[in-house]
């Protein structure tokens, strides 16, 4: 492993290919410099100068003295028993730490239905969809101090910066290279609320949609809201292709407010009011997410209330099965009570999709991510 030391210089990712340029002109290098590491980061995965064949040695060796390279370090992961499910630890360079998880999804039946279309392969003739999902981190912590979440538990640490979060993905991309696959998907529902770090997540997903780079498509990415009104708006304005999931969790303000303490900022009506702006603005479907607690959320009366509240939305619940965290008490709901959640929902003319627990066995599944380094 390389060592991982303080980081004193401009991290490579947190550039954007004009800042490159720049810099490389700045340098006296030409410009097209600056798309050989360009294509050299996002499209062959190099993670050190060392490794540009097409870069002079004078250059690399400048490149390696005023740039990082390395922006995060892998410090440890850990494999679910069923080996689908790897979750790694990353160590900041001011040593707050923070988790990332890859989902492997081989079967179709498997797949989380609502985010965008499986990649479909050949397989023995069969076209099956393959899906390799990850899910990644905007923040150190989390300010929301939503009560179920272990982020939350642990209190708000700092904002990553859009480097940051491109390294993960980068990281995992490089990872699958190697054994001949991509990334299918990102989902942005790891550590942190997204928009509450607005500008370095958009920056971080323009990196890595970028054409002449990683080239990820803008409908491939799905960002996870705790339900800031006035970014969901801006996101709208911004008619972004990105997915947009809120969560929700409760029908009813009190109930909502007592797991949920942003709620008292925006409240359901406040949050749904901009969810419809959202679907005007975008014609986009929003997908809700409600993690069912036992004797709490989970109930036929809840899911009518949910119902009614939705009506006329152009929108999707996906339920799961609270994860079990250290500082909650509350626990997960019953099989008979997530068929019937659904069911409810669904004779009320709302489409619901029960998501797969994930990772359960080594704390990667939603909400569990904490950095326990
Ligand atoms: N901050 C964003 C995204 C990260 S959390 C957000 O809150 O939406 C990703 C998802 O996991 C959210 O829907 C969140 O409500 C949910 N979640 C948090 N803790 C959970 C738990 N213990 N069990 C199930 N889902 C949980
Ligand atoms: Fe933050 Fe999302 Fe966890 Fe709430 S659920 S504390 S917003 S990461």
């Amino acid at each position: 492993m390389i060592k991982f030391c303080r980081m004193a210089n401009q991290p490579i990712y947190d550039l954007d290919l004009k800042s490159i340029t720049d810099l490389l002109t700045s340098w006296g290098e030409p410009a097209y410099r600056a798309e050989q590491i360009w294509q050299g980061l996002y499209e062959h995965f190099y993670s050190s100068p060392a490794q540009f064949p097409n870069i002079p040695k004078p250059l690399r060796e400048r490149l390696a003295n005023e740039l990082d390279f390395i922006v995060i370090e892998p410090v440890r992961h850990l494999d679910s028993s069923d080996k689908q499910t790897r979750k790694t630890l990353f160590k900041l360079h001011d040593g707050h730490f923070i988790e990332a998880v890859l989902m492997r999804y081989d079967d179709p039946a498997d797949s989380p239905p609502s985010f965008s279309p499986p990649i479909f392969a050949e397989n023995g003739g069969r076209r099956r969809g393959v899906r390799r999902t990850l899910c990644i981190s905007t923040q150190a912590g989390c300010a929301m101090g939503c009560v179920f979440c272990a982020t939350g538990q642990m209190g708000f640490k700092r904002h990553l910066s859009s480097g940051e979060i491109v390294a993960q993905v980068m990281y995992y991309a490089r990872l699958l290279h190697e054994e001949g696959s991509t990334v299918t998907n990102i989902v942005l529902m790891g550590m942190g609320e997204p928009f509450h770090n607005y500008d370095n997540t958009m920056a971080a997903i323009d990196r890595l949609n970028n054409a002449d780079g990683y080239n990820f498509g803008a409908r491939r990415f799905t960002i996870s809201t705790v339900g800031l009104v006035p970014q969901i708006k801006r996101f709208a304005d911004e008619k972004r292709q990105v997915n947009l999931a809120i969560s929700l969790h409760a029908a009813q303000d009190d109930l909502r407010q007592s797991i949920l303490p942003i709620n008292k900022k925006y409240n359901i009506e406040e949050v749904l009011e901009a969810c419809r702006y959202y679907v005007a603005q975008t014609n986009r479907r929003v997908t809700f997410e409600w993690a069912l607690i036992n004797g709490v959320n989970d109930t036929p009366e809840e899911a009518r209330k949910l119902a009614a509240r939705l009506k006329g939305l152009l929108c999707h619940v996906n339920a799961i099965p609270l994860n079990p965290t250290h500082g909650y008490k509350g626990q997960a709901t019953t099989r008979e009570r997530v068929t019937q959640f659904k069911e409810t929902l669904e004779q009320a003319g709302i489409p619901c999709t029960i998501r797969m627990r994930r990772g359960i066995d080594i704390q990667a599944g939603c909400g569990q991510l904490a950095s326990s380094a």
